[in-house]
């Protein structure tokens, strides 16, 4: 198989999602990462008609890249108008871009419903548009609109539009799944026929219309596409693109495909993750490959199997493409969950000891009650302590009092919290604000506790999530509260349920807090370990 190149238009295709964009500034930080991992091609946007496209191709071009090429994106000239007098493609050559990529009607009843011109006025347009790039020196990149639903409809006509572009010099000719509704075998076949057809290079871009943009873009490169045009996360209009981040380790891992370019596979899910923070969209957990649940494992069986061999259950290993394993603490836990998860968070538990079938007893009641572990890891290490007995709180809380004060219509609440505790010998008693009661619970709690642990005043609360439930045993509805701190160095999710909001939230704090302490507890301990055994090598 020869080396697939990797195009990438989330710049361009993956704007015109609903509820994604970006500015310049943002566009240039995601083409310098798009180069750093390594895509061939990277398209930025429309030439014509974005002011603010054009100032992102002003200002890449002024970047020096590792590896990608950068392209401009625009169409074939008007009907019945010389190219030289035809505004687009003006403003195509204006963008700079030593790379071009227009399309072109493939289709007939676009041809005559649509442009509202002649099949052969069509033919034109794609010769002349292509011709006049190539003489001003650009890498032309052909994009057949509609390919595989105009060669449904005519294969001559098709053909006629493919032939027309490297009449006019085209580099590359992409053929598109435009309304992205076609089957695999459907892809295979014409892809097969153009292949055999044309002697320029043949690329494929597909929509996931019909869920199967991936699917499709793989059949492609077997049938002969040596280029495979998506978006990262698959962003795109309607259904979106093709998902490079799920094609790229399809390619390569399961086609042997090499890259001309692609760096490490091990990027891929940072590189997704970025993306989702860049365009602040929340991380689609189901993802394939990159999400946050791709390796992830709940059932005891399973898990059971996975800690035997990986393969069981992954079918690949996670690290290949930069994700990890992660065992889920829930109701259906074994006991190997739980000894997989205990030693993942670095608590020793024998197999066969008795605090095994405690933790999941103490598991089982909890989660009666409400609780969730899944989301707060740094809670069920908590309850492994006290399992084995080797908590101890840092505090004892005396009282807290949370005041939310609002003195009239249109004016904003106030909050207001008071915690009154005990450490060592010591009461400390303090009152702070903040933007709601839990913030200003939050607040206070931390304002008392700096005195005797400073590291305190670095935790962030990062997330906060609350849930109605409906617990098994229970009259009353509850609030399961879940939030995700952060010291700058690791971030650790905590739970905390009850009837009162306010209560959830105080037991997630102080999950959080102690998750801290005893963290930096460890820390400190290792390393005095280390100290201890200086002269011996690290294990
Ligand atoms: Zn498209």
């Amino acid at each position: 198989m020869n080396k697939i190149q990797l195009y990438d238009t989330t710049l361009r295709d993956g704007m015109q999602a609903e509820g994604i964009s970006l500015s310049v500034a943002g566009k240039l930080r995601l083409a310098q990462k798009l180069d750093e991992f390594g895509v061939d091609y990277i398209e930025g946007g429309f030439a014509a008609s974005n002011p603010k496209d054009m100032e992102f191709f002003a200002e890449i071009m002024k970047k020096s890249l590792k590896h990608s090429k950068i392209a401009a994106f625009g169409s074939t000239r008007r009907a019945n108008t010389p190219v030289g007098e035809d505004h687009g493609t003006r403003q195509l050559l204006a963008a700079g871009t030593p790379v071009t990529t227009i399309f072109g009607k493939s289709w007939r009843l676009h041809v005559t419903d649509v442009l509202r011109t002649t099949e052969q006025e069509n033919l034109a347009m794609i010769r002349d548009t292509v011709r006049c790039l190539k003489e001003n020196k650009r890498e032309v990149i052909y994009d057949a609109e509609h390919f595989f639903d105009g060669y449904k409809d005519s294969p001559e006509y098709a053909m006629r539009t493919l032939q027309a572009a490297l009449e006019g010099g085209a580099d590359a000719v992409v053929l598109c799944d435009t309304r992205g509704g076609s089957l695999p075998s459907e892809i295979f076949d014409i892809t097969s026929s153009v292949a055999r057809a044309v002697a320029a290079t043949v690329c494929i871009h597909c929509h996931n219309d019909a869920e199967l943009a991936v699917a499709n873009s793989l059949e492609a490169v077997r049938a002969g596409a040596s280029q495979v045009q998506g978006t990262i996360n698959g962003f795109g209009e309607r259904c979106g693109n093709a998902n490079l981040c799920a094609i790229i380790p399809g390619l390569k891992l399961k086609m042997g495909a090499g890259f001309a370019r692609c760096g490490s596979l091990k990027e891929l899910t940072s590189l997704s993750r970025f993306v989702d923070t860049l365009l602040n969209i929340a991380h689609d957990r189901r993802r394939a490959y990159v999400g946050e649940s791709a390796f992830a494992h709940k059932a005891g069986m399973h898990v059971n199997a996975v800690e035997k061999n990986p393969a069981s259950f992954e079918h690949i290993r996670p690290e290949e493409v930069g994700n990890e394993r992660r065992i889920l603490i829930s109701e259906l836990a074994g006991g190997s969950n739980v000894l997989l998860k205990a030693v993942q968070m670095g608590v020793e538990m024998d197999r066969r000891s008795p605090q095994v079938k405690e933790v999941l007893h103490h598991l089982e009641l909890l989660e009666k009650k409400g609780y969730e572990f899944e989301g707060a890891d740094a809670s069920f290490k908590i309850l492994i302590q006290k399992v084995l007995k080797k908590h101890r709180p840092f505090f004892d809380l005396l009282g807290f009092r949370v005041i939310v004060e609002k003195r009239g219509r249109g004016e904003p609440p106030r909050s207001e919290a008071i915690v009154k505790l005990k450490v060592g010998g010591e009461v400390e008693h303090r009152v702070a604000e903040g933007d709601g009661p839990v913030n200003a619970l939050d607040n206070a709690l931390r304002l008392a506790l700096t005195k005797f642990y400073p590291a305190v005043a670095k935790v962030a609360l990062t997330d906060y999530h609350v849930r109605i439930i409906d617990p098994k045993e229970a009259t009353a509805a509850k609030t399961r509260v879940v939030i995700e701190s952060s010291d700058g160095e690791d971030t650790w999710g905590t739970v905390g349920v009850s009837e009162n909001i306010i209560e959830a939230s105080w037991e997630a704090l102080v999950d959080s807090v102690e998750f801290k302490l005893f963290k930096d507890e460890e820390k400190a301990q290792r390393h005095k370990g280390t100290k201890a055994q200086s002269g011996k090598p690290e294990a």
